[in-house]
Parts: C-alpha cells; sequence; structure tokens
C-alpha cells in the first residue's frame, strides 16, 4: 500500500478551476444551472472575478449607497454575444443590440444569509429582467438556490413578489449612478421575463460560448 507521501500531486486535480471557463454550465442545464457567486448584499466594495486570472478582485472602491439585494454572479461557460444581442434586438423591437461580451449574470435568492462570494450554487433560473446597458444587452436572470427551505418551491417569476422585484429593478436601475453627477447612466429594463424566456437565453449563451471559446480551442489545436 502506497504512503501519503509517496502520492504525487496531480496538476490537473490540484489547479483551482477558473470560474468561467473551468467550471461546468451545469449538467441540467438550461433548467438547473451553476452560478458562481461574486458578490453577497453584505458586501460594501464591488467585487468581480478578474477575466484573465479568474480570482475575484475589487472592481471599484464603493461609492455608491446601494446594497445588492440578493447574491450576485454569472453562470460559468455562457456568454452574451451575437445571439443573446439578437434575442433582445427581436423581442424589444429594437436595432443593433448586441451582447455584452460577459458571462450571463444572475441573482440568486437564498433564505439564508450567504456571508461572503467566490463560492459555488447550484440554482433553478425563474426569471430574468431584460437589461439594456447603452445599447448591450446585459440580462440579469433571476434564481433559487436548489433545495432552498423558502425559495425552493418557486418555480417562475410569477412567484415574486412585486416588492421584491421592484427592488431588484431599482438596484440594477441605479447601481451604476455616481452621486452628484447630472450624468444618468443609459440603463433600461425593457421588460420582466419568466423561467422559459430564461432557459432560452442560457440555451443561447451557451451556444455564443461555445462559438467565442471553442471554436477557437479547436482551431489552435495542432493537426494530428
Ligand atoms: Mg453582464
Amino acid at each position: 500500500m502506497k504512503k501519503k507521501s509517496d502520492l504525487k500531486p496531480d496538476r490537473a486535480i490540484h489547479s483551482k478551476a477558473h470560474p468561467w471557463h473551468g467550471v461546468s454550465i451545469g449538467a441540467g442545464s438550461p433548467s438547473t444551472v451553476n452560478a458562481y457567486i461574486e458578490m453577497v448584499p453584505t458586501d460594501t466594495v464591488k467585487y468581480e472575478i478578474d477575466k484573465v486570472s479568474g480570482h475575484l478582485k475589487i472592481d471599484r472602491p464603493q461609492t455608491y449607497s446601494n446594497f445588492c439585494p440578493t447574491l450576485y454572479g454569472f453562470i460559468p461557460q455562457t456568454y452574451s454575444g451575437d445571439r443573446v444581442g439578437e434575442r433582445c434586438s427581436r423581442q424589444t423591437n429594437r436595432k443593433n443590440i448586441r451582447g455584452d461580451d460577459d458571462p450571463i449574470d444572475i441573482c440568486v435568492l437564498t433564505e439564508r444569509p450567504v456571508t461572503h462570494g467566490d463560492i459555488l450554487v447550484t440554482v433553478i433560473p425563474i426569471g430574468g429582467l431584460r437589461l439594456i446597458d447603452h445599447g448591450e444587452a446585459d440580462d440579469k436572470l433571476i434564481a433559487v438556490l436548489e433545495n432552498d427551505s423558502l425559495f425552493g418551491e418557486w418555480k417562475d417569476i410569477s412567484d415574486c413578489s412585486f416588492k421584491l422585484l421592484d427592488r431588484l429593478k431599482h438596484y440594477f436601475l441605479t447601481y451604476k449612478q455616481i452621486p452628484n453627477s447630472s450624468d444618468l447612466p443609459k440603463v433600461e429594463i425593457a421588460e420582466v421575463y419568466g423561467a422559459e424566456e430564461a432557459r432560452t437565453i442560457i440555451q443561447l449563451a451557451s451556444e455564443d460560448y461555445n462559438d467565442k471559446f471553442r471554436s477557437r480551442e479547436t482551431s489552435s489545436s495542432p493537426a494530428s
């Protein structure tokens, strides 16, 4: 029998996976997906993943007075590209909406407070906000933590109270507003949608991801 000290560390096992590229979208996608949490409501500064290293970093010191109302992060291996932009254009009758070149953002409802980010959770999408930021589609999906004892029963956005939705909308419409500035950010929420549309967005964003990142892997791999 091998002694513990004889076991060679395996790089593949001991390297931390990049939360965007190295973590799966989830075997049950688009009905059940993984979400990487960057922010929780008690955070007083804005954290965001560093897209190159995969580490969480301080995006900007907080100059605003608002707090993110829920856990907030993104779905691994998704990308808001051409398909997500076109979907937004079609559903809102606006021309030339582009994707925002980021993974799909997601708000996660949980009964118990989660005290820090940089964690992975399994969630059920129930809807989303169709947010347009300077002509770019920046969908904010809304999900419940899988098996959550309070929110786990929710299946669709119609289960969500208007007050909670209003709070989420208010947060995303004001979170980039700089105090004492007369320049209002060009952010709007074109519509609120349910679980079926949320699953469509995830599907399209997964295809956008494969186009953007998988095709590059294939074309750069040496011919055998
Ligand atoms: Mg985004």
